[in-house]
């Protein structure tokens, strides 16, 4: 090329030669790959529908694993896929790989909670001649979105005796739903509309009504409150001291739907994660003699910062990586677990916050993960200044493109929102500890914590397409 003087098309050719973008999804595939893509939308849909609590989820995942041949046995053959459950609420997949343990371990860890309204431990009142559970709100949410909208109750309640009872109301057509109460706008103005949003909105306030109908005459003390504990009792044997052993989650009651009139996105809620959970299983259900080991670990209590016994904080994945060991005839050691933890190379699979088309003044354009442009990677999440961030390494991340490059993902990365504005974590500075290679991964989502969130068929694709290249890559 001659320096200094080019022509139209040598700058064009060079433009195409040295910048980078990234490209929309329908702009890549072709028909049949569309198909495909439309097909797994049908079938995440379904997962999402069943899967509406991390214990729910956990189900799913398990029943799916064990139609492919996974055993929930520890003390399995080594040869076996195994599933390892914690507490009914976190489970891992293990898929033994054709290299031995000493090549590495590929692990991908999504998480199965989302954001919801908990029941109290003394949930049930009255007011007003109505009925009412109190709750507590778990996970981020913007408070206003839970109200006026159907609701289910979904959990588990230890009775007296020690009994289990689980319960998912308002799911069934059949079934009835719950709902908090909004106030109409005409008297809204001084206690709602001129206030800042978390002072209008308030946690106290999120009140679900449970009843109307009274148990005897106006002499009875609190019966319409009567009334919904004899109806318990009647359906499920319950003494109201049973809902303080209980977990009663509030989620919404509609289910997973295509959107658009092309059916190109998805809403529904509790995408985030669960995007990533099923994606993640479909390709280690779909991978079926990886190079390598694989784990696909789906932790709880992500979205409150991930501690207790089921979250990522918690000892359960060297638990697993503990008997992954034993099953190659070794004693397991702590060095052993270490080394094999610090050799992993990982996902941490979770959604990103796409570019809000209402409110691109959050995000930095250049930067921001937009919907229909693939799978998403993350280097760093945290908030001002990176704290609290994994920060991934360019050694992984150089891997990691090639990887997705030769295997034909289509992929963009994003960040969370503008340098001063934005924030937030995952579970892969959790994972980072052990000393093994991670980054952010998963789709970009729209309307995030909502109870209708949003993805992009493509997007929800290309993150499973792109799990599959991780998982069988040699
Ligand atoms: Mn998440
Ligand atoms: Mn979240």
């Amino acid at each position: 090329m001659k320096k200094g003087i080019h022509t139209k098309k040598e700058l064009d050719k060079l433009e195409k030669k040295l910048s980078y973008s990234p490209k929309l999804i329908w702009d890549e595939i072709n028909e049949n790959e569309k198909n495909r893509v439309m097909a797994f939308g049908n079938a995440y849909k379904k997962f999402l529908d069943e899967s509406k609590t991390e214990r729910e989820a956990v189900i799913s995942i398990r029943r799916m694993a064990e139609q492919k041949g996974f055993i929930n046995d520890a003390s399995s053959h080594a040869s076996k896929p195994m599933i390892k459950i914690f507490h009914e609420k976190s489970i891992a997949l293990v898929r033994p790989g054709k290299a031995p343990l000493d090549k590495g371990i590929r692990l991908i860890v999504s998480h199965i909670d989302a954001p919801r309204l908990d029941l109290k431990q003394r949930p049930l009142y009255e007011e007003v001649d109505l009925a009412f559970f109190k709750t507590h709100y778990y996970g981020g949410i913007k408070k206003f979105q839970w109200l006026a909208r159907p609701l289910a109750v979904h959990g588990r309640i230890i009775k007296t005796d020690g009994d289990v009872v689980d319960i998912a109301m308002g799911e069934k057509e059949s079934d009835p739903v719950f709902t908090i109460l909004d106030l109409l706008p005409h008297l809204a103005a001084k206690v709602q509309t001129n206030k800042k949003l978390d002072e209008a909105f308030v946690g106290e306030k999120l009140n679900l009504i449970v009843g109307s109908l009274p148990l005897g005459n106006e002499k009875q003390k609190e019966r319409f409150r009567l009334s919904i504990l004899n109806q318990l009792h009647e359906m499920y044997g319950l003494v109201e001291e049973d809902f303080i052993s209980a977990e009663l989650e509030v989620v919404p009651a509609e289910r997973a739907r295509d959107v658009g009139w092309d059916r190109s996105l998805i809403g529904a809620y509790g995408q985030d994660d669960r995007a990533s959970a099923y994606t993640s299983l479909m390709a280690i259900l779909d991978t079926n003699e990886p190079a390598r080991t694989t784990v696909v670990l789906f932790v709880d209590k992500e979205e409150i910062g991930s501690d207790g016994a089921t979250s990522a904080k918690s000892k359960f994945l060297e638990s697993v990586i503990y008997d992954i060991i034993a099953k190659s005839k070794k004693t397991p050691s702590a060095m052993d677990a270490y080394k094999l933890l610090g050799s992993a190379r990982a996902l941490s699979a979770d959604v990103n916050g796409a570019l809000d088309p209402d409110y691109q003044e959050v995000h930095e354009k250049r930067n921001a993960a937009r919907i229909g442009y693939g799978v998403c990677l993350t280097k760093f999440t945290g908030h001002r200044g990176k704290v609290g961030a994994n920060d991934a390494n360019a050694e992984y991340l150089g891997w990691i493109r090639r990887l997705l490059n030769k295997n034909k993902v289509i992929w963009q990365t994003g960040e969370l929102g503008k340098v001063d504005e934005g924030g937030g974590g995952t579970v892969a500075k959790f994972l980072a500890i052990y000393g093994m290679e991670i980054i952010d991964y998963g789709p970009p989502l729209l309307s995030m914590h909502s109870p209708f969130e949003i993805t992009h068929k493509g997007d929800i694709y290309m993150t499973y397409k792109g799990f599959k290249a991780f998982l069988n890559d040699d």
